[in-house]
């Protein structure tokens, strides 16, 4: 793994603190500390990713990332203030492909930035787009197919109720991507939901029962302290 990676912000120890875990997992690394230098960075050099802080001098990570054009192909991971909702919006309306709120796990920023280059780094992109354009989603010999309702495990089918689907269906849609237990329970029971957030461990520990043990495999994974995730095979 070779990928060549562009990290543009101005908390310089944050920017080395990345930069030293991306060369610990095999990345290059370049650092700019300003969204000019980050631009014409971008603008001139051949990176597979780039991080783009949004509060910037000089130029602002959105400005920067508006410049870029949508047509830009290095597909770009914005990191944001937490409750910057605008800011996330107007930045993935601009071409970004993700954004993480600071301050982020550095697992779950390299579990990004693997996603991303999966998906927009070849040809995989288009392959995955389209699964996921049908409503099918899989793990192992785990089938989801949304638009009929239904799982099953080597082709037996699996009872599940409409909020274990749907957590189900969330984790399958990002693999790889360690997910909140607030993000989850969001996902899973709305926006609105007002109670205790253990109601993910609990839809967890059901599928765990009715896939994981029966099937004899681990899907569902703790990251402990973070979430859940299902890792891709
Ligand atoms: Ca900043």
């Amino acid at each position: 793994m070779n990928e060549h990676i562009l990290i543009v912000e101005d908390e310089e120890k944050l920017a080395r603190f990345i930069e030293l875990e991306l060369i610990h997992e095999g990345y290059r690394v370049s650092k700019a500390f300003n969204g000019r230098t980050g631009l014409e960075m971008a603008e001139n050099g051949d990176f597979s990713l780039i991080l783009l802080d949004i509060m910037l001098p000089e130029l602002n990570g959105l400005e920067v990332l508006r410049r870029l054009g949508k047509t830009h192909a290095t597909p770009v991971i914005l990191l944001t203030a937490r409750d910057a909702v605008m800011d996330k919006v107007a930045g993935l309306d601009a071409g970004a492909v993700d954004y993480i709120t600071k301050p982020f796990a550095i697992e779950e920023l390299l579990a990004r930035i693997r996603v991303a280059l999966k998906l927009h780094g070849s040809a995989a992109a288009a392959q995955a787009e389209e699964q996921s354009k049908e409503g099918v989603y899989t793990w192992k010999e785990l089938v989801l197919d949304d638009p009929k309702h239904r799982v099953t495990y080597s082709g037996q089918e699996i009872s599940l109720t409409n909020r274990e689907f749907i957590m189900l269906r969330v984790l399958l849609q990002n693999k790889d991507i360690v997910l909140s237990r607030e993000t989850l329970l969001e996902k899973v029971c709305g926006y609105d939901y007002v109670g205790e957030t253990n109601v993910v461990d609990v839809y967890v520990r059901f599928l765990r029962t009715k896939i994981d043990e029966a099937f004899g495999v681990k899907m569902i994974q703790t990251v402990r302290g973070v979430g859940y995730v299902i890792k891709a095979e």
